[in-house]
């Protein structure tokens, strides 16, 4: 993980659901199945590199609850991918799943790898063996892989078009995020972004806080990160201040155009060094004076060393995991709006669901039709989440868990597994 941090994101899942169950007094039996993934799969893969010679890849997939529904969730392509990485994001998964209230269990997987080391031809090889090596395990009513950290819609399309081999017949609600011609959804592409605006614009309102010209900053300049700095400014008519990636960015009281500094970024490969501002570290952006702060990266961003210094009002954790406990408690008792990152950017997954039924459907929406779902089904969790949070005098995130758990759980005992 980045930042050096020794926090395991398992253990940290973990300690989230303790501290749910006991605020839900949750049965210990129903609490014990949600401390540990249902399945775990460890793959190792050969890949044919453009040399000659083939090289053994490691992949997990992890399928951690499908009280619900089919297990659902994205696939990382990262260097330091670990099982504990995949299983707490498989965690969260479910927690996402279940608080925006669509038909599906959580899971997560990954291959360990560096895409930026490997060739097209490569990452094709790579993404194909890979299910090959897990094709028995998923399928449109069992696991349904999507995009995630360092994976594209066109590496979808070469996995839907691998598992297709597979079963003889196209399946293209094996898999989401694809592109449109394949089978993708309108409006998936900046989905994340679009649901975590939609609950922001709802938390506003909570704060009565004026969105237009309120100032944002955001860490991250993925898919996530630069929609969201594009959405804030269109849709909220908010100001985007301050932009960062891994390797630093900028301050710009003034305001930045998110298309210029997307510009830089694919020119330069990152945002450091973007004109017309003061250049910031991915560290500093956390704790300017801002409105909104938009953690748009990886996990344990937000800890117990610098939550205490973070001055936005509103926290809206478009990344999984951004957040240690101990920062969480900080936030809290420093009155900082939080979006928990399971409702904040669960707009991706809601979009991939919407896929999903139209690939089974075999009919398809219109843009307006997913935006106006979209913000239907995140704008309900945000205020099943708020709801709770004010009737049991809990911190956002604890809320969040307990709208979560207390769904799967319900769907465990209705099963009879309980
Ligand atoms: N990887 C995304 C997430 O963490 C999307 C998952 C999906 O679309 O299944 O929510």
């Amino acid at each position: 993980m980045a930042n050096g941090s020794t926090l395991n994101p398992f253990e940290i899942s973990q300690q989230q659901l303790d501290k749910s169950a006991e605020k839900l007094n949750l049965d210990p039996q129903v609490h014990a199945l949600l401390r540990e993934p249902m399945r775990v799969l460890e793959v190792h893969f050969p890949v044919r590199m453009d040399d000659g010679t083939t090289k053994a890849f490691t992949g997990f997939r992890v399928q951690y609850n499908d009280a619900r529904g089919p297990t659902k969730g994205g696939l990382r392509f990262a260097p330091d991918e670990t099982l504990d990485t995949v299983k707490a994001l498989a965690a969260w998964m479910t927690w996402k799943c279940a608080v925006v209230d669509i038909p599906y269990g959580g899971g997560k997987g990954g291959v360990i790898c560096n895409p930026k080391e490997l060739s097209v031809a490569e990452l094709e090889r790579v993404a194909r063996g890979y299910i090959r090596a897990v094709g028995r395990f998923i399928g449109p009513e069992k696991d349904i892989p999507a995009p995630d950290v360092y994976t594209t819609p066109q590496i979808m399309a070469w996995m839907m078009d691998e598992y297709s081999k597979l079963t003889g017949y196209n399946v293209p609600g094996v898999i989401t995020g694809k592109p449109i011609p394949l089978g993708g959804s309108l409006g998936r592409g900046d989905a994340t972004a679009r649901g975590a605006l939609y609950t922001i614009l709802e938390a506003a309102k909570v704060l009565k806080l004026n969105l237009k010209g309120a100032t944002v900053a955001v860490q991250g300049y993925g898919n996530a990160g630069y929609h969201a700095a594009k959405l804030m400014g269109e849709l909220a008519g908010s100001k985007v201040v301050a932009v960062t990636d891994s390797r630093g960015g900028v301050y710009a009281p003034a305001g930045i155009d998110p298309e210029v500094a997307l510009a830089h970024k694919e020119k330069t490969g990152s945002l450091s060094g973007l004109a017309g501002g003061k250049a910031i570290t991915n560290q500093e952006i956390l704790e300017l004076e801002v409105d909104v702060l938009i953690p748009a990266a990886i996990e344990n961003v937000i800890t117990a060393k610098n939550a205490g210094s973070i001055k936005a009002k509103i926290i809206a954790e478009a990344a999984n995991g951004p957040t240690t406990p101990e920062a969480d408690e900080i936030l809290y008792k420093n009155k900082k709006y939080l979006i928990p990152d399971f409702l904040c950017n669960s707009g991706g997954v809601t979009v991939s669901y919407f896929e999903w039924v139209q690939n089974v459907g075999g009919y398809y929406w219109s843009l307006e039709d997913v935006h106006a779902r979209l913000k239907d089904k995140i704008t309900r969790a945000f205020h099943d989440v708020q709801r709770m949070a004010e009737e049991h005098r809990v911190d956002n995130r604890t809320a969040a868990y307990m709208v979560s758990v207390q769904r799967v759980a319900e769907a465990m005992k209705l099963r009879g597994w309980v």
